[in-house]
């Protein structure tokens, strides 16, 4: 009896749009309650068709009360189809290794008040659940979900819908507004996205990119920055179809879900819709903490043809305070080789090598960015890329704008001497410089201009996709 009371299926046709799904859920418990009641006599009989009306047995009638009456006075919006305005951005928040062929219950999804569940966007049928904890998982592109008190159940789709009946749900112990997605995907990794209005996503981005307690004009900085760097990769992701528009990581820009400070909210009404364009189009708005100095427009390896708002010629110097302005790091040299050989793309040819001899900065441009190291052993040479590099040593060393030389520490160990500049790639928006500015009286919009020559303001409205 519990599993039925728990879970309750409205057998509804109910299309995507919310406005119309309040208006037939609401035909349909009018429909119900009259023929169980007799209460209500105003109903449209018109907009019911007499197959369904023969189908509702007294069973589902009495479920779509319920239902509705859950509905009303725990989430009156989903009733009313209130939806906020605006873009919406779909961030991966993760992709699960691998089919979960054990069907480990990996992923939990909280919300206070229960969720609704659907297929697919285009899909009528919903279910609703009551509970406050669901556990999903994935086995072999089918999804099940379990509450405490239910077993596993099978959910169909491809991209099942997670709305939760209050303001967030919270996945895995992070709150995250907007809906959760759930792409099970045939033979590939499945995905969990979360779709959610760009305003919110841009609120929360906000507290992941800087202080939170940094000026109202760096946050507007930030917030300009991040929204425009999102519209790019939104513009790109649905020209190619993709199933999500953004990563939640700093290979795009960190997103750690919904958090309270709210005095972020301002910076994001305050540059409402703004936007930086090059060509009519979202500019890609890169950042990073500290530029170290660089020339951008020296850096090899970017297409400036289609971004030339990227190759800043004017030197920033304002972050020169910050503490990895300059920085060194010394890491021992077998700790240092223990970590290449980690990574996947060397761990087959570093044991090939026979014994070290030395390792070198094979090609450094004009900006300062290291992009090959080699490695030379007594029987070959192996060549390094900076992506490599980096992804091996992690953040022991802050940016590939560096010197190295080898330091021998006693008789046995040696050590590799980093002598660097700067936190991050060095492209687009300097943070530490750009909070400088902010200081030195700079409002948002010169910073900007400072920082991405050649591009305009635009509000996204004004752009077609
Ligand atoms: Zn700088």
């Amino acid at each position: 009896m519990k599993k039925i009371i728990l879970l309750i299926m409205l057998c509804l046709a109910v299309p995507a749009d919310a406005g119309v799904y309040k208006k037939k859920i609401k035909s349909k418990v009018k429909y119900a309650l009259k023929q169980t009641k007799g209460k209500l006599r105003t109903i449209k009989h018109k907009q019911i068709n007499k197959r369904k009306k023969r189908n509702l047995t007294k069973k589902t009638k009495k479920r779509i009360i319920a239902a509705h009456k859950y509905l009303a006075a725990n989430a009156p919006h989903v009733l009313e189809g209130k939806q906020k305005k605006g873009y919406e951005v779909r961030v991966l928040l993760e992709k699960l290794s691998k089919p979960d062929k054990n069907k480990t219950w990996t992923l939990k999804l909280e919300s206070k008040k229960g969720f609704i569940v659907q297929q697919s966007e285009k899909h009528s049928k919903k279910i609703l659940i009551r509970n406050n904890s669901i556990y999903l998982s994935v086995d072999n592109n089918n999804l099940f979900i379990k509450t405490a008190t239910t077993s596993p159940r099978k959910i169909n789709g491809n991209s099942i819908i997670f709305s939760p009946l209050s303001n967030y749900s919270v996945l895995n112990g992070t709150p995250y507004e907007g809906y959760i997605y759930i792409y099970p995907r045939k033979n590939k990794a499945p995905c969990v996205i979360n779709k959610i209005n760009l305003d919110d996503y841009i609120y929360s981005v906000l507290r992941s990119e800087i202080y939170q307690s940094w000026p109202d004009e760096m946050q507007k900085v930030q917030a300009v920055t991040s929204r425009t760097y999102a519209m790019h990769h939104i513009f790109n992701s649905r020209e190619k179809n993709k199933i999500y528009d953004i990563r939640s990581t700093g290979a795009h820009q960190n997103y750690k879900g919904y958090h309270p400070y709210t005095h972020l909210r301002k910076a994001v009404q305050e540059t409402e819709n703004l936007i930086l364009t090059h060509n009519k189009k979202p500019a890609l708005t890169m950042f990073d903490i500290c530029c170290g100095g660089s020339t951008p427009a020296n850096i090899k390896g970017l297409n400036f043809d289609k971004a030339p708002y990227l190759a800043r010629q004017q030197s920033c110097n304002y972050c020169k305070n910050y503490n990895l302005y300059r920085w060194n790091k010394e890491i021992n040299l077998n700790e240092f080789m223990n970590n290449l050989k980690s990574h996947k793309k060397l761990s087959n040819y570093i044991s090939h090598i026979g014994k070290l001899q030395e390792i070198k900065i094979a090609e450094k441009d004009k900006g300062g960015i290291v992009h090959k190291l080699r490695i030379k052993g007594s029987k070959r040479s192996i060549i390094c890329s900076g992506r490599t590099l980096i992804e091996s040593v992690g953040d022991k060393i802050k940016s590939l704008s560096f010197n190295l030389k080898e330091i021998k520490k006693n008789n046995s160990s040696k050590n590799l001497l980093f002598t660097g500049k700067g936190f991050g790639h060095q492209i687009g928006l300097c943070q530490r410089g750009a909070y400088t500015l902010v200081k030195k009286g700079w409002d948002f919009k010169e910073i900007l201009s400072f920082y991405f020559p050649k591009t305009k303001f635009a509000q996204i409205n004004r752009i077609k996709g």
